[in-house]
């Protein structure tokens, strides 16, 4: 598959020495690249696959400060996530909406209601008054107004907090656009094999999984942004707990929420998100050691799910015929000793060795720029460069032109326009790279399979594919779909 940006891409890559060179094209990877262009590094990122492919695109799309996190007494995390959500708010405004929030109380539980509204007036105090919302506390009768259908018994009442809806994959790929927007040069579909270091630089083998061509990187940091694939390099320092976590869709139409619905199950906290026609119910939290490349939803991922949504919604009695689709994706979390996985630390690590080597791992969507900033921090220290100020929190990613109509939290309507925007200016290669990242059709629309032979059809166009290449991409779009 011959693309000319690839080309220049990979051209440029390998020209001349980067002064850093981020593997892993998730969120961490693209606030990194970001903000090290924006401080005039040299920068490069390669992702093995898709830009967002791994956990960036299977979140619970929540920017939040973690209502959780506080039980846990973790305030520190909460003030930090509190803060950058707000953050994310202000420079990724049509990545993110209030989202408001109930969290229905109930006897005999872990989360009695006066513990709560403790809990979310230190939440609104923790944004230092810029919540997205202010928290109120709503009597039973007012929670049965607000959410109908919802189990009435041992009901004691509820609170209402805010906290910002986004869209993980969405922005992974702005804040790549960004950054190349400020001179990062980036390259999907591009895995990093071998990383050495010689002299005073790396060393690095890119191998170009299209064209199956081998590229030398030289540069002087290098960081191992690949998320849960963190302990993959020999130079790595890192070692992380994996946990599975399992979303599913459902029609609105079935169950009809306005807004999001926290649910307990023990000490665990599930949400129940309304996503323009669909709801999306989330999450499950269990070790996982399988291939990272084949983490998918289980049967029993989905009765659990169904469970805990119809022990708090017993009229809707939602079944797995209800399911639209799911996503599974994989945590890379602080190993932390032992413990249920919902326990774990989600406080993230960064260690930099005085050979250059980068490791990070752990954190949140929610924190990125906070890590991207602490590790560009330590690279320009190490690369003894003149300190320069992060302007990450303040200036947007794109202007309002930019994403207007190809980037928001509900997927653009169907259409040519849109498609022929992400093939030639958002790195768009194989037909699921539009469906599943850069729109979401593929976990919105019912009849999914008729809008990926359209996508395809316009995709031939811009990218010129033939009549086989289209029928492959129709054929690995469906192993997805399955
Ligand atoms: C179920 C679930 C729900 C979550 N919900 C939330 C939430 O609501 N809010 C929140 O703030 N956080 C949430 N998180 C956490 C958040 O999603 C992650 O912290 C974040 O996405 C991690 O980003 P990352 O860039 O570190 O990893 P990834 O997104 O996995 O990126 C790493 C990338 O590295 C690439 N890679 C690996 N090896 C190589 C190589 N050799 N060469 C090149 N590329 C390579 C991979 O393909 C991958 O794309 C959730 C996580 C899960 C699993």
């Amino acid at each position: 598959m011959h693309l000319q940006w690839r080309v220049n891409a990979l051209d440029a890559l390998s020209s001349e020495p980067l002064d850093v060179l981020v593997i892993g094209g998730g969120i961490v990877g693209a606030g990194i690249a970001r903000d090290a262009a924006m401080r005039g590094l040299r920068t490069g990122l390669t992702e093995q696959y898709d830009f967002s492919w791994g956990t960036s695109s299977r979140s619970s799309r929540l920017l939040h400060g973690g209502i959780r996190y506080l039980a846990q007494g973790h305030l520190g995390l909460v003030r930090q996530a509190s803060l950058e959500k707000c953050i994310v708010h202000h420079i990724a405004p049509h990545l993110t909406a209030a989202l408001p929030c109930i969290f229905p109380t109930y006897r005999g539980t872990p989360w009695p209601r006066w513990k709560l509204r403790m809990g979310v007036k230190i939440y609104d105090l923790m944004c230092s008054g810029r919540n997205l919302g202010r928290s109120s506390k709503l009597d039973v009768e007012q929670l049965k107004t607000r959410l109908p259908g919802v189990n009435v018994a041992g009901l004691t009442g509820a609170v209402r907090y805010f906290d910002g809806a986004t869209d993980d994959a969405r922005l992974v790929l702005d804040t790549i656009r960004s950054a190349v927007s400020h001179g990062a040069v980036v390259c999907s579909y591009a895995r990093m094999e071998e990383v050495e270091r010689s002299g005073s630089r790396w060393q690095c083998r890119l191998l170009d999984i299209l064209e199956h061509r081998i590229h030398r990187i030289t540069a002087s940091c290098v960081v191992n942004a690949t998320g849960p694939w963190a302990d993959q390099f020999r130079c790595s320092q890192i070692s992380i707990r994996s946990t599975k976590g399992v979303h599913l869709v459902v029609d609105r139409s079935r169950l009809q929420l306005d807004e999001a619905v926290m649910m307990t199950e023990r000490r665990r906290v599930l949400c129940a998100v309304p996503w323009g026609e669909r709801v999306y119910v989330g999450t499950t939290d269990t070790d996982y050691d399988g291939r990272l490349e084949h983490v998918c939803t289980e049967a029993e991922d989905v009765q659990y799910l169904l469970m805990v949504l119809n022990r708090y919604f017993p009229a809707v009695d939602l079944t797995p015929s209800d399911v639209l689709r799911t996503w599974a994706g994989v945590r890379a979390l602080a190993p932390d000793a032992g413990g249920a996985p919902s326990d774990v630390s989600r406080s993230h690590q960064v260690q930099m060795g005085s050979d250059g080597w980068v490791d990070v791992a752990g954190g949140k969507l929610t924190t990125y720029r906070l890590m991207a900033q602490q590790i560009v921090d330590m690279i320009m220290l190490w690369l003894g460069r003149e300190r320069q100020h992060c302007r990450t929190a303040t200036e947007p990613l794109l202007d309002g032109v930019a994403v207007e109509g190809v980037s928001s939290i509900i997927p653009p309507p169907v259409s040519r326009e849109v498609v022929a925007h992400y093939c030639q200016h958002e790195w768009a290669v194989n037909l699921d790279d539009v469906m599943v990242r850069r729109t979401r059709w593929h976990y919105y629309h019912h009849d999914a399979h008729h809008v990926a032979e359209r996508v395809a059809q316009w995709m031939a166009g811009c990218l010129g594919w033939d009549a086989t290449v289209q029928a492959d991409q129709i054929a690995r779009y469906r192993q997805v779909l399955d």
